[in-house]
Order: C-alpha cells, then sequence, then structure tokens
C-alpha cells in the first residue's frame, strides 16, 4: 500500500538535542521506569520537584537545538508528493512550540505528552491514524530511538526508519536504520516508487 503518513519524532530525530538520559534517569532515580511513567506515579510533594527537574534539561536543550543536516529538504520533499506529516513525542507543547516556530517547520497533526499518550505505548499513534485517517499500512514512523520502534510494533506500524549513527544499536529490531538523512531519503524514493 502507498505510504501516505509519516510520522516524525521530535528530539535526535528533527533536531540535533544534547539528552543525557543516562544521566537525567539517574538525577530523576526512575529505577528502570520510562521517565514520563515513572513521574506520573510519584507523589506530591517528590513529583512536582522531578517534573521540575525533567523541565529544566529539556529547556536546556531545546534552547540548544539545531536542525538536523537536510531535514528541512526532507520534509518539503515530502511535502511536493503530498504525503502526510505527523509529530508525535514525549516532550511539551511548550517546547514543540518553541522548535517549531524557531525552524519555521509545520505538520498536519501534532502530538505532544500532554496529550497522556506517551512512547513507547502505540496509542499516540492510533490518535494520529484516527486523526488524519489512514491506516497502520500507509504510515511510516521516523525515529531515533527503541521508544520509536517500540511505540511503531505495538500500532501495527511495519514502516520503521531510525536515523542514528549507531547502526549495532538496533541490530536486533525491525527497523531500517540511517546514519544520514541523506540516506534515509535515497531509501524513501525507493519506497515511493516501488508503492506507487
Ligand atoms: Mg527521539
Amino acid at each position: 500500500m502507498k505510504p501516505k503518513c509519516f510520522i516524525f519524532d521530535m528530539d535526535g530525530t528533527l533536531f540535533d538535542t544534547e539528552y543525557d538520559w543516562v544521566r537525567i534517569k539517574e538525577e530523576l532515580n526512575t529505577q528502570g521506569k520510562p521517565i514520563l511513567s515513572y513521574l506520573k506515579s510519584l507523589k506530591e510533594p517528590e513529583k512536582s520537584l522531578k517534573w521540575g527537574i525533567l523541565e529544566k534539561h529539556e529547556k536546556k536543550a531545546t534552547r540548544n537545538a539545531v536542525l538536523k543536516k537536510g531535514i528541512m529538504e526532507y520534509l518539503n520533499f515530502l511535502r511536493e508528493r503530498a504525503i502526510l506529516q505527523a509529530l508525535v513525542t514525549n516532550n511539551s507543547m511548550e517546547n514543540v512550540e518553541f522548535l517549531l516556530s524557531k525552524f519555521n517547520l509545520k505538520f498536519d497533526f501534532v502530538i505532544s505528552r500532554e496529550r497522556g499518550l506517551w512512547k513507547p505505548s502505540g496509542a499516540p499513534f492510533w490518535e494520529v491514524m484516527k486523526k488524519l485517517k489512514v491506516k497502520r499500512q500507509e504510515c511510516c514512523v521516523i525515529g531515533d530511538s527503541h521508544f520509536d520502534i517500540l511505540a511503531a510494533n505495538e500500532a501495527g506500524i511495519k514502516c520503521i526508519f531510525i536515523l542514528n549513527e549507531e547502526k549495532e544499536r538496533f541490530s536486533s529490531s525491525n527497523a531500517e536504520v540511517f546514519n544520514s538523512v541523506e540516506a534515509l531519503r535515497r531509501r524513501t524514493i525507493d519506497l515511493l516508487q516501488a508503492r506507487v
């Protein structure tokens, strides 16, 4: 089936951002749980305190974020081919709006964490499919981490493209991994031609 909708992750996918997630998880003492689920499970006052720590790291990384090389051209390339573009991030809407406005990017639909649907759950992707009226076979997920792969798998999306220079980290996954946006673009041309 012809791809109609590309669902993008934000941090690490559209933007190069300086998150040290290992350190942040240590600082929050998440005990191996995903950060957002862990924070949700806490009681006050610890909850507000730790949300504040996460938001401080996010703000700093957002301020220093730069557009990944080739991403603007890639988004335009998809737009020219009438491919819908969704953005699904576990980051906050405030940071999404800051970055989209700073780099003048537009998406057909955006889901941030305020919606309560977080990766690695497939729920935010189901929401995209419902909103944009596309089937899972018509979607591709573009991310940079295992959370993106887990969420895509749960949502039943088979087209999973990962932008990451450490290819070996994903060797046991069902995703296709690219070390540059240019390599991703070449693969996308093949995909769109093959399915026409
Ligand atoms: Mg990411």
